[in-house]
C-alpha cells in the first residue's frame, strides 16, 4: 500500500491542475470567500457548525503575514453579517510564525481582538513539533486578552497527555486529533492501536476535568467508543463536539450523531493555495493518497458524500 501511494505521489506533478482538482475538490469549499461562504451557509442549513481555514502555511514576509492577517480578520466580520455559525482555525505559520515571536503574536493578537469584537471563537491548529512549545505560549498569550481562544494536541505525541494535564480545566477548549506531519519516531507513538488509546485518554482527561473537547477523526472505532463513554459518563452536549474535514465522506455517522443532538463541526479550508498545500501534505503524508482512493470508490459504490 505504501508503494502504491508513494507512486500516485510520484506521478502527481505530471497531470494538469485542472485534473488534480478534480481529485481535491471534495475537500475544499471553493477558491474565493463567495464560494467558501455559500458552502458555509448550505452546511448551516444542514445542521453542521463550521471551522473555516485559509489553506497555506509558511509565510516568507510580514506583508504576507498581514494580508493573510487581514483576511482572517475580514472574514469575522463576514460571519457577523451573514450571520453564519462558523469560527476560524488558524495556523500560525501562516501568520508569520517563521518571521519572529513578535510578528506572530501582533497579528495574533489582532485575530484574538477581532473575535472578541464579534464574540466569535478562534482555534490554534497544531503544526508539527518544532512549533508545539511555542504555539502553546503564544496560545496563553491570547487567553490573556480573550477566554474563547482554543487550542489542538495530536494523540500521536508523546508529551501530549503531559500537555492536556497541564492545560485542562473547566475553561479550556482542546480539539484532539491523531497529528498529520511525519515526524521523528522519538517523539510520537508509530503504532496505529496505540494512537488510538492515546486519543481516547486524551478525550476522557479533558471531559473529565470539564474542558471542552472537540473530538477531530474520522475513525469511526474512535467515534463510537468515545460516544458510548460520553454518554455513560452523562457527560453534557455542551461539553463536546464532533469535528470532521469537509469531504471526507460518512454521511450516515454524522446524520446520526446530528439527529441524536450532538454539535458537528466541518472542517472547511480554501483558498487559491490549494494545489500547493495540497500536493505537499501528499507528500509529507502518502497515507492521504490512499483516502483519497478510498474514499472516491466509497462515493461510487455508496453514494454518499
Ligand atoms: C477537524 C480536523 C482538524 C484537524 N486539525 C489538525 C491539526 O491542527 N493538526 C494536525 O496535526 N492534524 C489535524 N488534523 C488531522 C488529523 O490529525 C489526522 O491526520 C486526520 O484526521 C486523520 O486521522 P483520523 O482520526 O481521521 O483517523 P485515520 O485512521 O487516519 O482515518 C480514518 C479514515 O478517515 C478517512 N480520512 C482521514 N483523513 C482523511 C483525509 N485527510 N482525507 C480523506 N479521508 C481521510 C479515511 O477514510 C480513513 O480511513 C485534523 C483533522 C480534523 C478532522
Amino acid at each position: 500500500m505504501k508503494l502504491i501511494n508513494n507512486l500516485l505521489i510520484g506521478i502527481i506533478p505530471f497531470f494538469p491542475k485542472s485534473f488534480i482538482k478534480i481529485f481535491a475538490s471534495p475537500y475544499i469549499a471553493g477558491i474565493t470567500d463567495d464560494e467558501m461562504l455559500s458552502t458555509v451557509a448550505n452546511l448551516n442549513q444542514e445542521g453542521y457548525d463550521v471551522a473555516i481555514d485559509i489553506l497555506g502555511e509558511h509565510v516568507n514576509t510580514e506583508k504576507e503575514a498581514t494580508e493573510i492577517t487581514n483576511r482572517y480578520s475580514k472574514l469575522y466580520d463576514e460571519i457577523s453579517s451573514r450571520a453564519l455559525n462558523a469560527n476560524l482555525s488558524i495556523k500560525l505559520t501562516h501568520i508569520g510564525q517563521d518571521l519572529g515571536y513578535d510578528v506572530v503574536k501582533n497579528n495574533l493578537m489582532i485575530l484574538t481582538e477581532k473575535a472578541k469584537e464579534h464574540k466569535n471563537f478562534l482555534r490554534l491548529d497544531m503544526e508539527n513539533s518544532p512549533y508545539t512549545s511555542e504555539t502553546i505560549k503564544l496560545y496563553k498569550e491570547a487567553l490573556e486578552l480573550y477566554d474563547n481562544v482554543g487550542i489542538v494536541l495530536q494523540a500521536y505525541m508523546h508529551r501530549s497527555i503531559s500537555d492536556m494535564d497541564s492545560l485542562s480545566n473547566a475553561s479550556f477548549n482542546c480539539r484532539v486529533c491523531k497529528g498529520i506531519y511525519i515526524e521523528n519516531k522519538d517523539i510520537v507513538y508509530d503504532d496505529y492501536q496505540k494512537i488510538r488509546e492515546n486519543y481516547i485518554e486524551l478525550v476522557k482527561m479533558g471531559l473529565e476535568r470539564g474542558s471542552y473537547i472537540g473530538i477531530a477523526s474520522h475513525d469511526e472505532y474512535l467515534i463510537n467508543y468515545l460516544y458510548e463513554w460520553i454518554k455513560n459518563n452523562s457527560i453534557p452536549k455542551t461539553q463536546y463536539e464532533f469535528q470532521v474535514l469537509h469531504g471526507v465522506p460518512m454521511k450516515k455517522t454524522l446524520e446520526k450523531l446530528l439527529k441524536e443532538g450532538n454539535k458537528i463541526r466541518i472542517y472547511v479550508p480554501y483558498g487559491d493555495n490549494w494545489y500547493d498545500y495540497s500536493v505537499r501534505r501528499l507528500k509529507e503524508n502518502p497515507k492521504m493518497a490512499g483516502y483519497i482512493i478510498s474514499n472516491i470508490v466509497k462515493r461510487i459504490f455508496y453514494f454518499y458524500k
